[in-house]
Order: C-alpha cells, then structure tokens, then sequence
C-alpha cells in the first residue's frame, strides 16, 4: 500500500500504517497494555515494556517520520516534553542560540530550567544572518528556530543557518508547529531536529495534547530514543490513535484555512483599526521571499495590531464566532493575546522588546466561512471606532 514516491495528501492516507498487518483494520489498532509477555527466557520480543515501545505509539512516530522525510520519529506526551527532552541533548557548558520570539513555553525551559543546570542560552533575531553569525560561541551547540516565528511570523531562512550551523558543529532544531509537514519540511533543508506540537494542526481538533519530533540520522535517532524512554515523557496510545486520526486530514484542513487565512490578511490590511497585519502571505511581509522558498505556503496564523489593550478588550467582547482561546490549528478559528496568553510567561519589558505589543491579536483560521468570519469582525470593529469616537469627543470638550 505504501510508496514513498506519493505525493503528500496520498502519503497522509495510505502509509506503511494505513492496514493493520494482523487482521486488515483500517484504523490502526488501539494497544493498552503497559507490558508484553516474553516467550524465550533468553530473548525478549521486539516490545517489552510501553515506555520503551508500544504498536499504537510506534505507528505515529513511523507517520510523522515519513511525512517529515525523517528516518525516525517521537511521540511525546506534549509539544513541551518534545522539545524538553531534545534539550536533553545538552550538556552543562553548552550554549543555545534561539529565536527571540520563541513560543513562551519553549523560552521559560530555557531561562529557568536549562540555565540551573548550567546550559547558556542567548536570545537573537535569527531572520538576520549576520546577527546568528556573531553570536555562534565555541560551545555554541543547537540553533533553535521557529519559522514563521510565534507571534510576529518572522521569517528565517532556514538553508542558511543550517548550513552555518553545521559549518560551526551544532545541531539546527526546528519547531514546525505553525506549518506542519504539509507546507515546510525542514529536514530537506538541513536541520537535524524538528519538533511539533501536535496538539495544534497536526491533530487539528483541540481534542488531545501532544507532541512530535523526527530526525534523519541514525546516531541522533538513538540518542534521542535512549533520552526519550529514560526521560519517559510518552504519549499514551489513545492519544496517538487521535492523533493518526487527526492527520489523515491535515492537508485539507491547512490547505483551507490557509486559503481563508490570505482572504482575512487582505481585509484586515484595508482596516483603519488596524495598525499592522503580520502575515507571510502578504507580500510586503519582511523574509516574504525566503519563506516561499523554503516552504509551499503562508499557512493559516496571522497576527494583528489595534492601537492599545483597551481596543483589544472591546474587540474580543463583540466577537462571535472565533473561540478566545489559547492554542491555535483547529478546526475552529482561535483568537489569543499573547500578551496574556503564550507569551505570558515573558516579562513585560522582555515581551515588549520582541515586539509583542498589548495590542496585538492573533487569529489561527479555521474551517468557518471566511466571509462569517469577516462579518463578525467587521461588527466588531464597528463598536471599537464608535468607543474610539466617544474617547475623541470627550477629549474634545
Ligand atoms: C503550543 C506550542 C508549543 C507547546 O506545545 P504543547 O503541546 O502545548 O506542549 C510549542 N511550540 C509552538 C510553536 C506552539 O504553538
């Protein structure tokens, strides 16, 4: 059934797990057991123990591997233990070069874990080279990226630090959260290790939490195993079930609402509540160039600035349709404010630095009508002009 030479939407449905070798299920079979019985006393089976191993689990690590172009994948039992345990690759002394505006949770492990056990870190723009340049240090040993970045959708150019990172000897790691294997495969670029959380378009259903990573090499291959059973941060089987069930229609579900997503970035740019609409499919969108090289879509995150908080507070109010929420990559659209939300584990001034204004919004688009979706914003920054209007007449007395 399966042939690697499909093209991706084909790959998502029929893949090595897509019947079951024992009985022909077509769903990949659910096994809860926390251990196997071991028929020879001098040879145990290919599974033992479900830390270690288990059918259900090895079937999404065996998918998210293929799909990334991967030799071998992870499931983890959040986005977090993923990219917590592929820090474990660290040691004390080692340095970590990471995007500024990283995920909140990614940024609180590394100053307030990482750093106690003796890890460095530093902060830089990494959409500027020669800024990544400079700050590679001798112990420098993992440049982390996400791109687009979250929540700004900056870009970095991904052939390029990867190639600079092998030419210092450190490892590239890539959270591709935000565009899935559907529409950036990172391990084709160069990097060494990609990360998901799954719980966002992967499984696409706010409905589990989870967490993915797949690499090419062998020899990390292995070392991320021996980390993986020995930190023991696994996903559970049922949620690997939701999860395969959630990718099969990943591709349709991204390429929807990316398609939504570029309609909704259009109109928010004709706004005049709006100071600025962060999207890469927006031409003028800095690093708009190199995102289409290095990826086949703008995918279905955007960000949107409003003068202040308390614009922000009357918008959220008026809306209808999108859940405010944190979390993003569902079915349903997902309106956060970061500055309360993902990046609430940031200090203010850190936040502010990074651009990360108390106005800012952003909309992960669902599968609702995009012209639904219009409408209710448009009610809903009808209220924001007319509060505004108020504040100017009164300013005006
Ligand atoms: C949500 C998210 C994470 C963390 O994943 P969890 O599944 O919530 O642990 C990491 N990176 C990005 C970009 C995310 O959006």
């Amino acid at each position: 059934m399966s042939n690697r030479n499909h093209r991706f939407e084909t790959r998502l449905i029929h893949n090595d797990q897509s019947v079951d070798k024992q009985t022909g299920a077509v769903s990949v079979p659910v096994h809860h057991t926390s251990t196997f019985h071991q028929s020879y006393i001098e040879s145990f089976g290919k599974y033992d123990y479900s830390r270690s191993g288990n059918p259900t689990r090895e079937a999404l690590e065996e998918t998210i591997a293929q799909l990334e172009g991967g030799s071998s994948g992870f499931a983890f039992s959040s986005g977090m233990a993923a990219i917590s345990t592929a820090f474990l690759l660290l040691s004390k002394g080692d340095h970590v070069l990471i995007s500024e505006d990283v995920y909140g949770g990614t940024y609180r492990m590394v100053t307030e874990v990482l750093q106690r056990f003796g890890i460095e870190y530093t902060f830089i723009d990494t959409s500027d080279l020669t800024e990544i340049k400079q700050k590679i240090k001798q112990n420098t040993k993992v440049i982390y990226i996400e791109t687009p970045s979250n929540p700004l959708l900056k870009i970095s150019d991904l052939q390029r630090i990867c190639q600079l990172a092998k030419e210092s000897g450190c490892l590239t790691f890539v959270d591709n959260t935000f565009l899935t294997p559907a529409l950036q495969r990172p391990l084709d670029l160069g990097a060494d290790v990609v990360l998901h959380s799954a719980t966002k378009f992967i499984s696409g259903h706010s409905d589990v939490v989870a967490g993915l990573a797949a690499v090419r090499d062998d020899a990390l291959a292995e070392r991320l195993a021996f980390l993986q059973n020995t930190f023991g941060a696994v996903l559970g089987v049922q949620d690997c079930w939701l999860v395969l069930r959630g990718l099969k229609t990943l591709h349709v579900r991204i390429q929807q609402s990316q398609q939504s997503a570029e309609t909704i970035a259009r109109y928010l740019e004709t706004v005049s509540e709006v100071e600025k609409v962060y999207y890469p499919g927006l031409k003028k969108h800095p690093g708009s160039e190199i995102h289409f090289r290095q990826s086949n879509g703008s995918g279905a995150v955007l960000s949107f600035r409003l003068s202040n908080a308390d614009a922000v507070k009357t918008f959220v109010t008026e809306l209808k349709i999108p859940v405010f929420a944190v979390s993003l990559g569902a079915v349903e659209s997902i309106l956060s404010y970061p500055a309360k939300m993902s990046h609430a584990a940031m200090p203010k001034e850190e936040r502010e630095k990074r651009g990360i204004h108390d106005g800012l919004l952003r909309l992960s688009v669902g599968l609702e009508n995009p012209d639904d979706l219009m409408k209710d914003f448009e009610g809903a920054f009808k209220t924001v002009r007319a509060k505004n209007k108020v504040k100017q007449d009164i300013g005006s007395i």
